[in-house]
């Protein structure tokens, strides 16, 4: 992806919000972010974001949705696949200081709520990653009834049926079962 990272696209500055009275509402969309998700997710495709900021007595309730698609493997063929993610989420930031004095704020009593920086900024990123992340599957699958590999030689069971039988396979035999397979990899 060749954007920018979007932390700095996604920090905004809310002083004006928290000085309107609580049901104050910003609404902001968001297309195309590169949202780090960390090491063990991957992007398949560009982040599209909604976000509805609304000033409450304590500070803002941030609400949103988040639409992508996650680059995946399927936890029983091991093929690429991408994963539809489309996700919601509605939680607090509040503030690390008074608005009006300046003075910090005790956050210890609510060590887990997101903060407001002490530029009065709220910082959306997090709010993205953590609903994306939460979203995704344990196990993703290529499809419901993904059958996975054959444990025997590690054939897509999905190719379509087949047997080894318990003998040892005829070398002939093998050479023609290899052909087959090929033929059919060369057709999908
Ligand atoms: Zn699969
Ligand atoms: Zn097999």
């Amino acid at each position: 992806m060749t954007r920018a990272p979007s932390s700095d696209e996604l920090t905004i500055n809310v002083a004006t919000l928290l000085g309107e009275p609580p049901g104050s509402v910003r609404d902001y969309v968001f297309t195309g972010l590169a949202v780090d998700l960390g090491p063990d997710l991957a992007l398949a495709r560009p982040v599209d974001a909604r976000f509805h900021l609304a000033r409450t007595n304590r500070g803002l309730l941030v609400g949103g949705d988040a639409r992508t698609a996650l680059a995946e493997i399927c936890s029983r063929c091991l093929r690429p696949i991408e994963v539809e993610i489309d996700t919601g989420f509605a939680e607090e930031a509040l503030p690390s200081i008074e608005l009006m004095s300046g003075a910090p704020i005790d956050t210890s009593a609510e060590p887990e709520v997101a903060r407001l920086t002490d530029h009065h900024e709220v910082e959306l990123e997090p709010f993205v990653r953590e609903a994306i992340q939460l979203a995704a599957p344990i196990a993703p699958l290529c499809r419901p009834d993904c059958p996975g590999l054959c444990p025997t030689c590690g054939e897509e069971l999905a190719s379509g049926p087949h047997d080894h039988g318990d003998e040892a396979v005829d070398p002939r035999l093998e050479a023609l079962r290899a052909f087959r397979v090929d033929g059919e990899t060369e057709t999908r």
